[in-house]
């Protein structure tokens, strides 16, 4: 099995599972170029996973489902009408024909029923975790962002994390503000910044990645800390005040 990164709008991805002959996707924005890329490499689709509501992420699963009857997992929320599987925390699917088993966890701060899938190695974080970054907190706040991060920094180091976004390079750009002397974000700078001169893709990142470079995650280190409380004029005393004020930060950065 290969994971493909289909690119849609500015700067999404649809992650495509692929083998010889099938195809599933997660969070596919638009229908066109997964429809496109399919009828190229002659390839039958068999699911669909959704990490959360927004069009962006689940506005070609109609188009799709208009060609391939298959099931489509995604949050209990009825604002995602194509859901067939209404997945809740600890629920499990299986993609059909590829033999693998994803975990679903709830992690809302981007949304309020915005859900990972994880297993086989892999997580799909959609919006909420971004490499080096996480998402704006639409519907949620601070604490239930905190929770969910720190919910997902709990899965072994080498999962490999697909996002939903190619955002790496500017959320870098901020983190280094954050922490000037990271020297793990100094390295992922200059790799990120080489791979889209080159027009390749800064993922998937890592979850060990992640807990030596995201701001976000690393908001009990004393340099995150010390940058939040600067942000904020004042002395910031638990993890969530400090995600808080990062994540205020980064909004006008
Ligand atoms: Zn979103």
């Amino acid at each position: 099995m290969e994971i493909i990164p289909l690119r849609a709008f500015a700067d999404n991805y649809v992650w495509t599972l692929r083998d010889a002959k099938r195809a599933a996707v997660v969070d596919p924005g638009d229908a066109a170029p997964v429809l496109e890329y399919l009828e190229r490499e002659q390839l039958e689709l068999v699911a669909i996973l959704n990490t959360h509501h927004h069009a962006d992420h689940v506005g070609g699963n109609a188009g799709l489902l208009d060609r391939w009857k298959v099931p489509v997992f995604g949050p209990d929320d009825d604002r995602i009408r194509e859901v067939s599987h209404r997945m809740k925390d600890g629920s499990r699917c299986t993609v059909p024909h590829f033999g693998i088993e994803f975990e679903v966890s709830e992690i809302p701060g981007h949304t309020r029923s915005h859900i990972a899938f994880h297993g086989a190695g892999l997580l799909f974080s959609g919006d909420t975790l971004f490499a080096a970054g996480c998402g704006r907190l639409f519907e949620g706040t601070p604490g239930q962002m905190h929770e969910s991060l720190s919910r997902l920094m709990r899965l072994p180091d080498d999962t490999r994390v697909y996002c939903g976004h190619e955002y790496t390079v500017s959320n870098v750009r901020f983190a280094r503000a954050v922490e000037p002397d990271n020297a793990a974000l100094r390295e992922l700078e200059g790799r990120a910044k080489q791979q889209r001169a080159q027009d390749q893709p800064t993922l998937p990142s890592t979850i060990g990645q992640e807990k030596a470079t995201n701001p976000f995650v690393r908001v009990r280190e004393s340099a995150v800390i010390a940058a939040a409380n600067r942000y904020a004029g004042k002395t910031l005393n638990d993890p969530v005040s400090v995600l808080g004020a990062i994540r205020e930060w980064k909004n006008s950065f």
